[in-house]
C-alpha cells in the first residue's frame, strides 16, 4: 500500500451511479462522497504505510471502505463484494467501473496496521475535524456519556474449561512450532486424545469429584508441560511463544505446585486464593478480556462509552430528549458521537472519566457540561474535572450512607455546621466537636470529628444522633474542597429543575441501543482490546454518517416503535 491522492471521479462512474440512484433513495455511500469528498485522505495514513515497493490500495479508501462496512454491518468478504459490484461503493471511492477492488485480506491487514501504529482514532478524528470545519460540532455545549458490555469474541470458559483449552492452545501451539521436541517430551497419543477435540465439543462429567480429578490431571499436565519448556536443554524460545506464556500464567493463576518429599503435589487454588478479577485471565484466546458484572448478570469481554453532543434544540423545547436518532429536520445538526473509549470490563466508570476528558481535550471537544450517570462522578472528579477542563460534571453523587441519613429520621452530616477555618463542627444542639484530626480512610484523605462523649452521654437527643453506647458522635468528612463540592451536588439534585435538566442524560440509551442494533457493538468481532476499540471507532464513524445522511436527506430515522399496549397504558395514565 501507498499513500497517493485519489483518483478523480471518473465520469462514467458517476453518471451510471447517479442515474441508479435515480431510481430510489440515494444511497449513504454517494451522499457521504457529494458532502465530504475526500474525507480520508491517504497522507493522514502515511505512517503505516510502506512508500517504497509495488503500489497497493490506497489506506484512505480502504478507511472508507472500512466505515461503510460497519455502517452496514458486513463481513470483510462481503464488503470486498461490495466494492467489487455496488455502484455506491464505486462511486464513493472514485472507481472506474471494471475496477475489481481489492482482496478481503487487505482489510484485516489494514486494520492490524492501524493498530500497530497507534492510529485508532484517526477515521474518528478525521470525520470531527471535517465537521468542525462545517461548524457542525464544537466545544463547550453539552455532552453525555454512557456504558454498556461488550461480550469478547471468545466462548465464555468456567475454570475447568480454561484450564483444558489453555493447554490445549499450548500444545497447538508447540506441536506446530517444535513437533519432533514435543513427541520427546510428551506421551503424544494419549494427550491427543485427552487434550485433541475442543473442550466444548463434550460433556464434562457430571460429578463434582470427576471434574475435581480432570482439573487435577490437567493441572499435572500443564506442570509437566511447563517443566520441559523450561528445562536447561530445551530450546529458549519455546519459552516466548504467546500460547506458552498464556499456559504459564493460568497455572500461576489457577494452580499451586508443592514441591514434598515423596515428590510434587499439584492442588488447585481455592476461589479466596484467586487473583483480582481484572488481572485474571478468562480465555486463552483473548488475555485482554475479563469477566465483569453490572447490574447482576456477568459477562465475559470488555466495556465501551460513548459520548455525544446533547445540546438544547427545538425538540428538546417541545420535551424530546432524545434525539440521538433524531435528524434535525429543523436547521440543527444531529447529536454527534465525539469519543469512544474501550475498557476491560472490570474497569469502573469512574476510572474512565478523566481519560474520556482527555480524549476530548485532545480533539479540542471538551464540552461546557457533561452528562454522566452516578457510576462516573466522585468528588475528586467533580472538583478535577472543572479545575483541570473547566467541564461541570452534571450527574447524581451517591447519597450520605451514614445510618443517620439511610434512616431518614437522625442527624445526619447536613445536621451539622462546619466551620472549616476553625477546624470545628457544631452540632443541632450547639455542642462543639473536641476533636479533629485528618486521616486515610481506604486509601483517601479524610477528616474526623469527634464530639466529647460526656456531653453526647447526657444529650436527651443522643438517639436520633449515635449508635455508640457509651462514646460520642463521630463525622467523617472528606478535605473542605471535595466535601463541599458534594454537599454542593447533593442539594442540586433534590431539586426539580435540575432533574428535568438532567433527564437531557437519558438519550443517551437510544444511542446505545442504535449502536448494538445498526452496527452490533455488543459483540466484539475481532479479538484482543486494540482491535476491539478500533471497530468501535469505526462504528462510532458509521452511526455519525448515518446519522449525517439521514440529516442531509432530511428523513427522520424512525424512532422505537411504542407498541398498541403501551400506547393504551399511556393514554389510560393520561
Ligand atoms: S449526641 Fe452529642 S453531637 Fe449529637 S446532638 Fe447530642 S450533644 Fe450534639
Amino acid at each position: 500500500m501507498q499513500p497517493r491522492l485519489w483518483p478523480r471521479m471518473p465520469d462514467v462512474t458517476a453518471q451510471v451511479a447517479r442515474s441508479v440512484a435515480a431510481r430510489g433513495p440515494y444511497p449513504l455511500a454517494m451522499r457521504v462522497r457529494d458532502e465530504l469528498g475526500e474525507l480520508f485522505t491517504d497522507a493522514e495514513f502515511a505512517e503505516a504505510f510502506q512508500v517504497r515497493g509495488r503500489p497497493g490500495w490506497s489506506p484512505g479508501q480502504l478507511a472508507l471502505v472500512t466505515v461503510l462496512q460497519f455502517v452496514e454491518n458486513l463481513t470483510d468478504r462481503a464488503a470486498a463484494h461490495r466494492v467489487r459490484y455496488g455502484m455506491d461503493f464505486k462511486y464513493a471511492l472514485g472507481m472506474e467501473l471494471d475496477d475489481p477492488g481489492f482482496d478481503a485480506s487487505a482489510l484485516s491487514e489494514f486494520r492490524a496496521r492501524l493498530i500497530e501504529h497507534g492510529l485508532e482514532e484517526k477515521a474518528l478524528d478525521l470525520l470531527l475535524s471535517a465537521l468542525k470545519d462545517r461548524g457542525m460540532v464544537k466545544a463547550g455545549g453539552k455532552q453525555r456519556t454512557d456504558s454498556t458490555r461488550v461480550l469478547a469474541a471468545v466462548r465464555d470458559l468456567n475454570r475447568l474449561e480454561l484450564a483444558g483449552e489453555t493447554l490445549r492452545a499450548a500444545l497447538e501451539a508447540l506441536a506446530c512450532a517444535a513437533p519432533d521436541w514435543l513427541a520427546d517430551v510428551v506421551p503424544v497419543r494419549e494427550w491427543a486424545e485427552r487434550y485433541g477435540p475442543r473442550t466444548d465439543s463434550w460433556h464434562p462429567p457430571a460429578s463434582k469429584t470427576k471434574r475435581e480429578e480432570m482439573a487435577l490431571v490437567y493441572g499435572r499436565d500443564g506442570f509437566t508441560l511447563l517443566g520441559a519448556v523450561h528445562a536447561p536443554h530445551a530450546p529458549v524460545w519455546l519459552r516466548e511463544l504467546p500460547a506458552v506464556q498464556v499456559l504459564r500464567t493460568v497455572w500461576l493463576q489457577n494452580y499451586h505446585c508443592t514441591v514434598t518429599e515423596t515428590g510434587t503435589e499439584v492442588t488447585r487454588r481455592e476461589s479466596r486464593d484467586l487473583p483480582p478479577g481484572r488481572l485474571r485471565l478468562t480465555s486463552p484466546y483473548d488475555t485482554d478480556a475479563r469477566n465483569g458484572l453490572k447490574q447482576g448478570s456477568w459477562w465475559t469481554g470488555y466495556k465501551v462509552h460513548i459520548s455525544e453532543t446533547c445540546d438544547d434544540t427545538a425538540d428538546d423545547q417541545e420535551g424530546v430528549t432524545d434525539r440521538g436518532t433524531c435528524p434535525a429536520g429543523k436547521g440543527e445538526p444531529p447529536r454527534i458521537i465525539t469519543n469512544i473509549a474501550t475498557a476491560a470490563a472490570t474497569v469502573t466508570d469512574a476510572e474512565m472519566t478523566e481519560p474520556i476528558h482527555h480524549m476530548l481535550a485532545t480533539r479540542d471537544l471538551l464540552p461546557a457540561e457533561h452528562y454522566l450517570d452516578s457510576g462516573y462522578p466522585s468528588a475528586e472528579l467533580i472538583v478535577g474535572m472543572k479545575k483541570n477542563f473547566g467541564v461541570a460534571l452534571i450527574t447524581p453523587v451517591l447519597l450520605n450512607s451514614s445510618p443517620q441519613a439511610r434512616a431518614g429520621t437522625g442527624f445526619d452530616r447536613t445536621a451539622f455546621t462546619i466551620d472549616w477555618d476553625n477546624r470545628q463542627a457544631t452540632c443541632p444542639r450547639g455542642k462543639t466537636s473536641t476533636w479533629w484530626s485528618p486521616a486515610s480512610q481506604r486509601g483517601t484523605k479524610a477528616i474526623v470529628v469527634k464530639f466529647d462523649k460526656e456531653t453526647c452521654r447526657s444529650c436527651p437527643v443522643r438517639d436520633q444522633c449515635t449508635r455508640s453506647k457509651t462514646g460520642g458522635r463521630t463525622l467523617s468528612l472528606q478535605p473542605r474542597e471535595l466535601q463541599e463540592a458534594l454537599d454542593h451536588a447533593r442539594v442540586q439534585q433534590a431539586d426539580e429543575q435540575w432533574r428535568a435538566k438532567y433527564a437531557t442524560r437519558a438519550g443517551i440509551e437510544g444511542t446505545i441501543h442504535q449502536a448494538v442494533a445498526v452496527t452490533g457493538i455488543r459483540r466484539a468481532r475481532y479479538r484482543g482490546l486494540h482491535k476491539t476499540h478500533l471497530e468501535h471507532v469505526f462504528s462510532a464513524v458509521a452511526l455519525n454518517l448515518i446519522r449525517l445522511d439521514a440529516w442531509w436527506n432530511g428523513h427522520p430515522l424512525d424512532r422505537t416503535r411504542t407498541s398498541h399496549l403501551a400506547q393504551l397504558d399511556l393514554d389510560l395514565a393520561a
